[in-house]
């Protein structure tokens, strides 16, 4: 069995999701389904998930509440389904009281888009509210969310499930961050211990390097979990980093593939890679900031990078590298996560450092991704050669002890710059 995913281009319309019952009913084995709110139908259009976040903001602006409710009623009446599930669509949206979640409202895109594709393709609807379930940590717990799936699901049961969103422990309505009906998905998977996850969207594949910077970039056709995690950590966004993690943990290959042309075939990730290139793929991301502290000997005093540690621990700061010298240790981090707490930050690190402390923000940093490393002298020398060709300062310089990657900080202002120019160089080279 199949679990099969589809994002919100392939069920932005009518024409849209007939091409998602042909892939459907091409083989028996896609039995499990799930949707993503309706996306973009051109290029200028907004998507259902966006429409409702205005909503949220301004719950009585009746021209929002219309355009949602005429998407929703445009798909019904175009795919002739049931007029109930109009009233249903109006009755909602006609509806919202002032103090309705943020969550609910938002994660009505999938439960709407869902029911329409249930209904289309004569499978059951089942409510990811019902058995996704959230922790305290934001995080799923697995056991209860398998639990409650098996209360629902029967043996050789069609089922079209809604993305995005479970319920906390409490029962409210609960989401994944944007992007992530691709974590249900694998969810899904999980609970199921399917052969494959297929995940339709409106590419071939996972590129080599953002289409958008390059011209002829490449689709990757077999990438590892590894490689793939840290392309799309590193801003590949053809699938959301948190859905491969549990897919990898149970050997669940995971495809990419493009409802609008499902005969070309996409990128396979499994725990190998059967890429002949020596590099994979090249991603970057903008967003980070540096904090060096400067003291004699800073680096080998122990306690005191303990506690460095523990105040990024209390403050909640996201870590991506530490670089120590002799007199200095700097540790770059996500910068949203350092938020409105910079100066109790600042000053804390300043006491427990006895040091003063730089920060340096507006730092990219960009991943040259591979599945071996060790001993490619003719990658490292070239990417310092295409730095060098190209003026790229740099800021920041990690070869991951893993062998899977070597990490380059620069300013934000050369991200694009840095991953089309090493892209390029390394393919001239043979190297992508
Ligand atoms: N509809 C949500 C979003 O736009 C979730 C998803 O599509 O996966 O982020």
């Amino acid at each position: 069995m199949k679990v099969t995913k589809f994002g919100g281009t392939s069920l932005a319309c009518s024409s849209q999701i007939l091409k998602v019952k042909n892939i459907i009913e091409a083989d028996e084995e896609r039995k499990v389904v799930v949707a993503s709110a309706p996306g973009k139908r051109f290029n200028k259009d907004i998507k259902i998930t966006d429409l409702l976040l205005a909503l949220n903001a301004c719950k009585d602006d009746i021209q929002i509440k219309q355009d949602i409710i005429n998407r929703f009623v445009e798909l019904i009446t175009d795919l002739k389904l049931d007029e109930s599930l109009i009233n249903e669509v109006e009755y909602y949206f006609n509806n919202i009281k002032e103090d309705v979640s943020m969550s609910e409202i938002v994660s009505r895109g999938e439960y709407f888009s869902s029911k329409i594709l249930a209904s289309y393709l004569g499978f059951k609807f089942i409510d990811s509210r019902d058995f996704m379930i959230f922790n305290d940590e934001d995080k799923i717990d697995f056991e209860m969310s398998k639990r409650e799936f098996f209360k629902l699901y029967n043996d050789g049961d069609k089922i079209v499930v809604p993305g995005f969103y479970g319920r906390d422990y409490k029962g409210n309505i609960h989401l994944f961050s944007r992007g992530g009906s691709d974590i249900t998905g694998a969810y899904l998977s999980a609970f199921l211990e399917v052969s494959l996850y297929e995940n339709w969207t409106d590419v071939s594949g996972v590129f080599s390097v953002n289409p958008s910077l390059v011209k002829d970039a490449k689709t990757i056709s077999h990438i590892s979990y590894d490689e793939i995690r840290e392309l799309s950590y590193m801003g590949a966004n053809v699938l959301h980093t948190d859905s491969i993690l549990p897919c990898q943990e149970r050997n669940i290959k995971i495809c990419i593939l493009n409802t609008n042309a499902p005969h070309e075939g996409g990128t396979l990730i499994s725990d190998v890679s059967n890429n002949k290139s020596l590099v994979t793929g090249i991603a970057g991301k903008s967003g980070f900031a540096s904090l060096t502290m400067t003291r004699r000997n800073i680096q080998s005093d122990v306690k005191t990078l303990y506690k460095v540690l523990e105040v990024f621990d209390v403050f909640d700061v996201l870590i991506e590298n530490i670089a120590t010298g002799v007199d200095t240790l700097t540790i770059t981090c996500l910068a949203q996560s350092l938020k409105v707490n910079i100066p109790e930050i600042i000053e804390a690190l300043e006491v427990v450092s006895d040091s003063k402390i730089v920060i340096d923000n507006n730092i990219s940093l960009v991943s040259i991704v591979s599945k071996n490393l060790e001993g490619k002298f003719d990658v490292i020398s070239h990417i310092f050669e295409i730095l060098k060709i190209n003026k790229i300062k740099t800021r920041l310089i990690d070869h991951s002890s893993d062998d899977k990657s070597i990490i380059i900080g620069v300013d934000d202002d050369n991200l694009d710059n840095t991953i089309s120019s090493l892209y390029c160089g390394l393919n001239n080279m043979r190297l992508i």
